[in-house]
């Protein structure tokens, strides 16, 4: 499996502005060597995903980014080869989607006092059975011009203090990492080093979640701070946790350009040996 590893990409089965065979294809041009695919609470992408990949050389990880939460601070666990088909797993991610449009049509209906705005605009920005995120609202508030782009809109109007924001359910990371285990999945903290050395989690925690089978730590990703990467390095060397990186690319949607951070192909190789859930796709 020659090329860069890039472990953490959304299609517009979440948040991603690419479909997954778009997303294939971009990997493809970009010289991606294996790519997982990681839309937010779904799986709904993998079999498109597996079609376009089919005769390209790339190998296909299929993956989910897991929404959790621990308080009001939400926790994204990458989880890879885990079966989709895992009865505990379906329930989550339905709960969790379910949970993510009510969300968004709160969200929407506190804007539209107001912004011209209403959730039919959302509805226009998301394909059919997608995770419905902020994203797809920031989408919708550009199409109308309130804001130039989705990162603006996330400065601003969908800021957690804006005012119009809320938080949806999602399980804590304990019970995630459990679940992905129990479908036979791999789970890797992702970007857990974003607000800086004094937020990553503390250690009583993160050692609950190596005691329930976490494998990793996501590193090298764009968003981790300096301070915050120090102190997982700390971490992982103290637990025996691996390391990875990937860019978190959503296509137009975000800065993160595919293949940005890397993983090491030693790293990938025991995520596929610790796997047992799903395999990886090669055709
Ligand atoms: P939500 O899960 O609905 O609260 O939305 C969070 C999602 O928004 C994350 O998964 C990111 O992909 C995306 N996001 C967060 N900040 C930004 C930003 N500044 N620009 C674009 N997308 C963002
Ligand atoms: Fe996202
Ligand atoms: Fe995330
Ligand atoms: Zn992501």
């Amino acid at each position: 499996m020659p090329g860069p590893i890039d472990l953490h990409t959304h299609s517009s089965v979440s948040d991603g502005t690419e479909t997954p065979a778009q997303l294939v294809r971009a990997a493809v041009a970009a010289g991606i060597g294996s790519l997982a695919l990681t839309d937010h609470d779904s799986t709904a992408g993998w079999e498109e995903a597996r079609t376009a990949a089919s005769g390209t050389g790339l190998t296909l990880i299929p993956g989910m980014e897991f929404s959790t939460r621990h308080g009001w601070k939400s926790v994204h666990l990458l989880a890879y080869l885990f079966d989709p088909a895992h009865g505990g797993i379906i329930a989550e991610t339905a709960h969790i989607r379910e949970a993510r449009l009510r969300r968004a049509e709160n969200i929407v209906a506190r804007l539209a006092v107001d912004y011209d705005i209403e959730w039919a605009d959302v509805v226009a920005q998301t394909t059919e059975g997608a995770t419905v995120g902020r994203p797809h609202i920031a989408d919708a508030l550009v199409a109308r011009g309130h804001v130039p782009n989705r990162s603006a809109a996330f400065e601003s109007i969908l800021h957690p203090r804006s005012g119009y924001f809320e938080p949806h359910y999602a399980p804590d990371p304990l019970t995630a990492v459990k679940l992905v285990r129990a479908a036979g999945g791999v789970p890797v903290l992702a970007h857990p080093g974003t607000r800086g050395r004094d937020a990553v989690l503390p250690e009583r925690e993160l050692k609950a979640l190596v005691d329930a089978g976490l494998f990793g730590l996501e590193i090298h990703h764009r968003e981790n701070t300096a301070s915050g990467r120090e102190r997982l390095y700390e971490l992982a060397a103290q637990f025996g946790l691996a390391i990875t990186g990937s860019s978190d690319y959503h296509g137009e949607g975000k800065p993160n350009r595919l293949g940005e951070n890397t993983t090491e192909p030693a790293v990938l190789a025991r995520i596929i040996a610790e796997a047992t859930g799903s395999a990886p796709f090669h055709a």
